[in-house]
């Protein structure tokens, strides 16, 4: 089961590895990009933090809401935009109440996903956040439909969606400002994929 306290334990524990790790995904923009990823995502993750802190959030739609707001509001470029659009679209499709089950989670997940696509227009292979979600998807899936565990199942999401996020050194960026240096995006990580690998292992953690 996702209750609200794992959910509260995901987003916590991701704001205190981004505290570590932002100098590393900020590496990765700074080769393909604008050199602000993970300052971008340090400062909404910490916005969210004192969000939850101020107003806890009772139910799960109003947790994903508070979320995907802040994102919106306090990152700003791209991954403002698709990481607040996942959020608020995992919100309006989990059920109400105080937790959701492992399907109602993967089910969420994937419609967020799904509204991320369609308004950042990437398809996989393009060299973004979605070369990571997708094969997280589908491992999730597959796992929870062979009967395995939610701590199981996330886990395997986030092996997934780290792999993802390595095999995106070698392709040619086509969305996003990476996209902008053509050919020359060849050769590194995709920063928007590392992130979203370290979101998808900080909720595996969190659920074990
Ligand atoms: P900005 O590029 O505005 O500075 P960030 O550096 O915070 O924003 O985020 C860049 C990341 O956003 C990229 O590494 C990529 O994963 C993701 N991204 C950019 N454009 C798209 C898109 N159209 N669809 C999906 N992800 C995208
Ligand atoms: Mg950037
Ligand atoms: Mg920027």
């Amino acid at each position: 089961t996702v209750t609200l306290e794992v959910l509260d334990r995901w987003v916590r524990l991701s704001a205190a590895r981004l505290t570590t790790e932002a100098d590393r995904l900020t590496a990765l923009d700074s080769a393909i990009g604008d050199a602000d990823h993970g300052t971008n995502m340090l400062r909404g993750f910490t916005a969210i933090v004192a969000k939850l802190d101020a107003t806890p959030p009772q139910t799960v739609p109003e947790f994903f809401k508070a979320v995907g707001m802040t994102l919106v509001s306090k990152v700003g470029g791209a991954s403002g935009s698709l990481y607040g659009t996942l959020f608020l679209d995992m919100g309006k499709n989990a059920p109400a109440g105080a937790s959701m089950s492992a399907a109602e989670w993967a089910h969420a997940l994937s419609a967020g996903v799904a509204a991320v696509v369609a308004r950042g227009h990437a398809q996989s292979g393009d060299k973004t956040m979605i070369d990571a979600f997708g094969p997280a998807l589908e491992a999730l899936d597959t796992a929870l439909s062979s009967g395995r565990t939610l701590a199981d199942a996330a886990a395997a999401a986030a092996d997934a969606a780290e792999q993802g996020s390595a095999d995106t050194e070698p392709l040619v960026a086509r969305k996003g400002r990476a996209s902008y240096l053509g050919e020359r995006s060849v050769g590194h990580v995709d920063p928007g994929s590392a992130s979203t690998a370290l979101l998808l292992r900080a909720f595996a953690d969190a659920a074990a």
